[in-house]
């Protein structure tokens, strides 16, 4: 039986999605956590169940010492975990990513310095470290330009600037946000770069190797000009010309190789316009929340079932399935508490909707980016045409009424009566 150490996110949406996909495979799981250090041993749970994901060389020092079998693969279930799993992979000598390569392209900064040095499309880039006064950069930027925190993820800490008065107000808002999400951000600093307009596309993939296949293209239909980005719609098959898709998957392919990445899964998201394909991420992890379960259908199995098939090296059945799929992230209209939703009946009663999945939970305080980085939850749709799989989670959305309330009611009728 193969043994896959599995890095286990406190609020990972698809642990059990991996477990289930284990448990069908006959996989054995040692799983490593980040459950909160202080509760986790009173629970009574062992050492490696409350891991620092962010710090992972502490991290990977205490499985070492720990674990009492050797895996045969070490997989991260999100974003959080990947550098920790390529740290123990090396350690352990296992196949992965190395560190260093993970490191580099989880950095928004080390990224756009890895496009440039290889001569990809790349919009300027400035570091703005913390405390400089972003007025000094003024004079060597064009605007519009995007603000952008370091190591988050999901649009969190991404504000598009017009002028040097946005600007600064961005710069405060994303420092705030920064400092309050990466223990790090102090000696981080932010990343400043040109607006690229354009649509957007992300590309699902796997690495074996060094040799990339791809398992999707998605269009995002939604215009993503700012100033905030909030991720909605997901469609694939791509509605983009069969050349361009492949000058996508060339693109990417030539970034892992050149980057260093060579196993596991891949997630990289693009910007196209007249001038070419312009990268914005390519990330060593499957798509985040909910979204994989798009790509169910078409791959003929969960992508959790697909990705751990992979790292314990089990065939791979072929599957052929026609049609197009989609999934909108809902999205968070205000912040506030979540009260809960009416219409998920018709919602559901969409035709070419599957699965209307609430993630929030009631009590919850939600916020939209460039705060927040979650969602409500996740529409799914199957149809013949992508155009028919789009316009049914646009219908099944307009169903949900969602009730946001204010944090602070006492203190909004204070000032709306003032
Ligand atoms: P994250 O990893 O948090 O998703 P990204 O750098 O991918 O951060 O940015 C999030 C979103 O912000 C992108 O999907 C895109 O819509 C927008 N964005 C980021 N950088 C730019 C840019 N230079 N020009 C235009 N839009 C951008």
């Amino acid at each position: 039986m193969k043994r896959v150490l599995l890095l286990l996110p406190t609020t990972g949406y698809r642990n059990n999605d991996f477990l289930a996909a284990a448990n069908k495979l006959g996989v054995e799981i040692v799983a490593a956590a980040n459950y909160c250090h202080q509760l986790a041993p009173s629970w009574g749970l062992s050492p490696i169940m409350a891991l620092h994901f962010d710090q992972p060389e502490q991290a990977a020092d205490t499985v070492l010492r720990e674990i009492k079998v050797n895996p045969d693969a070490v997989l991260a279930v999100d974003d959080s975990g990947v550098e920790l799993a390529a740290l123990l992979a090396a350690r352990l000598g296992l196949p992965g990513n190395s560190s260093h390569a993970v490191r580099r392209v989880r950095d928004k900064l080390a990224f756009r310095q890895l496009l440039q040095e290889l001569e990809f499309l790349c919009p300027e880039f400035h570091h703005l470290s913390t405390g400089e006064d972003p007025r000094t950069l003024v004079p060597n930027l064009k605007f519009p330009v995007v603000v952008k925190a370091r190591r988050l993820s999901a649009s969190r800490g991404v504000i598009r600037a017009d002028d040097s008065e946005q600007l600064v107000q961005a710069v405060n808002r994303v420092r705030a946000i920064q400092s309050r999400a990466d223990r790090d951000a102090e000696g981080l600093g932010l990343v400043i770069e040109g607006f690229i307009p354009g649509r957007e596309y992300a590309l699902e993939g796997a690495l074996d190797k060094g040799e990339l296949t791809a398992l999707a293209l998605f269009d995002k239909p939604d215009p993503l000009d700012g100033p905030y980005f909030e991720e909605t719609l997901y469609i694939t098959p791509s509605r983009l010309p069969a050349e361009f898709q492949s000058r996508i998957r060339h693109e990417v392919a030539g970034v892992c190789r050149s980057a260093g990445l060579t196993d596991g899964p891949i997630h990289a998201e693009m910007r196209v316009n007249d001038q070419g394909i312009w990268l914005l991420e390519v990330a060593p992890r499957s798509i985040g929340g909910l979204c994989g379960r798009v790509l169910t259908h078409s791959l003929g199995m969960t992508l959790e079932e697909l990705i751990l098939r992979r790292v314990v090296g089990e065939p791979l059945p072929i599957s052929n399935a026609e049609g197009a799929a989609g999934v909108m992230m809902i999205p968070v209209p205000r912040r506030g508490i979540y009260h809960g939703v009416e219409g998920l009946a018709e919602a559901r009663a969409v035709l070419a909707v599957t699965e209307v999945i609430l993630t929030a939970e009631p009590g919850q305080i939600i916020a939209p980016p460039p705060d927040g980085s979650s969602y409500l939850g996740f529409i799914f749709s199957r149809a013949s045409s992508a155009a028919e799989a789009e316009q049914a989670l646009r219908v099944a959305h307009r169903r949900l009424r969602f009730d946001i309330r204010a944090e602070y009611p006492a203190m909004e009728a204070h000032v709306s009566g003032s």
